[in-house]
């Protein structure tokens, strides 16, 4: 079984049913294994700034998909829900992104882990540093650590719903 991270966000339309949606589908797959998801943060957009703020969540699960069938199943999430790729930065129904795989350093044309940008972006870490409370590993570690020197105030980065609020049962598989 591959321990694996994934970041979750969403700004557009029903942002807390498009979290649900997003982790029920993932639920439902015989190898997905969904060990915690973390409280749901609400984040100013960066980047491109003229939209809606977003909602963050991570999720910690045990899966025996290799990493790039791992960034399928994120894509095919994204496309059931809908997302349509407008521009890089811009609105999104959801976005599904693979933070870390084991403790692995991957680099593919299509995958990078540990996630290129989730070491600058609190609305990455917050989310991520709740659901490992224990920090095991290098880029866990440094997660911690800078999340540590970080205003997260000052980063938009507010807590919108504790954890409770995501309780989704896993099916029976
Ligand atoms: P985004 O706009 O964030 O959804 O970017 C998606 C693109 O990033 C896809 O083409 C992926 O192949 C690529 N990508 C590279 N590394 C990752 C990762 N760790 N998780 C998800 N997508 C990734």
């Amino acid at each position: 079984m591959n321990d694996v991270y994934l970041s979750i966000g969403t700004n557009m339309g029903d942002r807390l049913e498009n979290l649900q949606h997003a982790v029920e589908l993932l639920k439902n797959k015989e190898e997905v294994k969904v060990v915690s998801i973390s409280s749901i943060y609400e984040t100013a957009a960066v980047g491109y700034t003229d939209q809606a703020d977003f909602l963050n969540i991570a999720v910690h699960i045990n899966t025996s998909y290799s990493s790039s069938e791992m960034l399928k199943v994120c894509q095919w999430i994204e496309s059931e829900l809908g997302r349509v790729r407008e521009f890089r930065w811009g609105p999104r129904i959801i976005d599904l992104d693979i933070l870390l795989y084991n403790h692995e350093n991957i680099e593919t044309d299509s995958l990078i882990v540990p996630h290129p940008r989730m070491y600058e972006r609190a609305f990455v870490l917050v989310p991520l540093i709740e659901i490992t409370p224990a920090p095991v590993g290098k880029q866990l570690q440094r997660a911690h650590d800078i999340i540590q020197q970080m205003d997260c105030e000052e980063e938009g980065v507010t807590l919108w719903q504790a954890s409770a609020g995501l309780k989704i049962t896993q099916s029976v598989n």
